[in-house]
């Protein structure tokens, strides 16, 4: 008799959990405190799977032997405390997804940076002739892919909600991008814990692993100090050029793996700003041990398109430069959204503040920015923060107000730039949201 599972949460990863635990002989029981959206209802039908929505039934869910619960889920949820009460397992759909794999599995995580670097990689991969999935965060889920799909290698985003559900799960190469503080309202307020959850994508590395990091990131190099993996540690940085595997020296990337030494002209790679080379540095370490051809690394750091919505270029309009970095939603990314650009700045900035610390980019906003369109709820902070260190501020209501404020004080060979340090869900569904509303309105102009 196999056991019975129980899936919380009926979007792309509770579906494919729920996909892979039918077809390996559980009895499964989805269920969605919200309403399912239209295709996985479907999906769930053709699965022949049981399901409910708008409710948690507790007798149905507390009689599960083991629970797959999706990312989106906090720990805090009353369900999720009456499970751990009865001590009934519950686990990412990561974790299950890996127990019934034996691809190689490359794990991305860090505060800002996964997707890209995900995608990145993915680029890279499938160019190489490997086998290869798209996981996680981005792209199918992993169970729903390990279900239907035979690849040999998967690359999978891993944020910190879906790392705190993984247990026995190995990744064979790691790659950690940075930390800085995120999401600390699931995380008791502590960044310890934030940045325990970061390091759990170590737990069970063995000594053939490998564990790409940036030794800037000074969070990680101390925690790193306290942490006793297996795995080969292979550092990156852009500041220094010793005992690094990849590094910059005399504007080359370089890449160094046992015995094999890779470099690149950094103006070649197609993705700009600091931030890109630490990503760009990340994804070739990650090439270099699953011994990717050079040739196929430089043409995949120097032709990957990038990802919309991250510093995504949308068009010139009478010699403005309009960009979109929507996704930024916390200080750190526009910290770099801010230091990549090269010419004055009308920045669009605001929305659902996460505890940030607006004087971290003070320096640079003076450096660079002429005028700010402040787009939020409650854009107190901004103002504090700013006012009387630039030309103009202003307050918009809506993307189309902003864009059309940003239009008029932006001058000719200066960059319109939305990166808005902070969540979206005040003014729009979420960043894809807010990101396709100013490509619009510029678009409109
Ligand atoms: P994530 O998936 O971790 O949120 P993304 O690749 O979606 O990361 O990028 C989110 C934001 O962070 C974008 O504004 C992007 O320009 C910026 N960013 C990308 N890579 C990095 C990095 N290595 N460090 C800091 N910011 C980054």
């Amino acid at each position: 008799m196999k056991n019975r599972i129980v899936i919380l949460g009926a979007g792309e990863s509770g579906v494919g959990a729920a996909v892979l635990a039918k077809s390996k002989g559980f009895d499964v029981f989805v269920s969605d405190l919200g309403e399912i959206s239209p295709k996985y209802k479907e999906a769930l039908n053709r699965y022949q799977l049981k399901f409910e929505e708008k409710k948690h039934t507790e007798e149905l869910i507390l009689s599960a032997d083991e629970v797959v619960k999706s990312p989106g889920i906090p720990d805090t949820a009353p369900i999720i405390l009456k499970l751990k009460e009865k001590k009934i397992a519950v686990i990412s759909e990561i974790e299950f997804a890996g127990r019934y794999s034996d691809a190689k599995m490359i794990c991305i995580t860090g505060s800002n940076g996964k997707t890209t670097t995900t995608m990145l990689l993915h680029h890279m991969l499938k160019k190489a002739g490997l086998n290869v999935g798209l996981a996680g965060n981005v792209g199918e889920s992993l169970a729903w892919q390990v279900a239907e799909q035979n690849y040999t290698h998967y690359v999978i985003e891993l944020s910190s909600f879906q790392l705190d559900g993984m247990y026995d799960f190995r990744a064979n190469i790691a790659i950690l991008l940075n930390i800085t503080p995120d999401h600390l309202d699931r995380y008791d307020y502590k960044m310890e814990n934030y940045i325990n959850s970061k390091f759990r994508i170590l737990q069970n590395m063995k000594s053939e692993d490998s564990f790409v990091f940036c030794t800037d990131d000074e969070i990680i190099r101390t925690e790193l100090l306290n942490c006793d993996t297996l795995a080969q540690l292979l550092p990156f940085s852009v500041q220094e050029e010793k005992e690094m595997c990849g590094w910059i020296e005399n504007e080359l990337l370089k890449i160094q793996y046992n015995e094999n030494l890779f470099s690149m002209d950094k103006k070649d790679l197609s993705l700009h700003g600091i931030h890109n080379v630490y990503n760009s540095l990340a994804s070739g370490i990650a090439g270099n041990v699953l011994q990717i051809r050079k040739e196929v690394i430089r043409e995949s750091l120097s032709d990957f398109q990038g990802v919309d919505h991250r510093l995504e270029k949308v068009v010139r309009v009478r010699g403005i430069q309009f960009i979109n970095d929507s996704k930024a939603t916390n200080i750190n990314a526009t910290w770099y959204a801010l230091e990549s650009m090269e010419e004055p700045i009308v920045w669009i900035v605001g929305g659902v503040d996460k505890g940030n610390d607006y004087a971290i980019l003070a320096d640079l906003v003076c450096e660079k920015v002429s005028g700010i369109v402040c787009l939020g709820v409650d854009n107190s902070k901004i103002h504090a923060a700013f006012d009387g260190k630039v030309n103009t501020i202003v307050d918009a209501s809506s993307m189309k107000e902003a864009v059309s404020q940003a239009y008029q004080i932006a001058k000719k060979e200066e960059i319109v730039l939305l990166s808005p340090a902070c969540a979206s869900f005040d003014l729009f569904k979420n960043y894809e949201d807010r990101g396709n509303q100013f490509k619009e309105e510029v678009r409109n102009l």
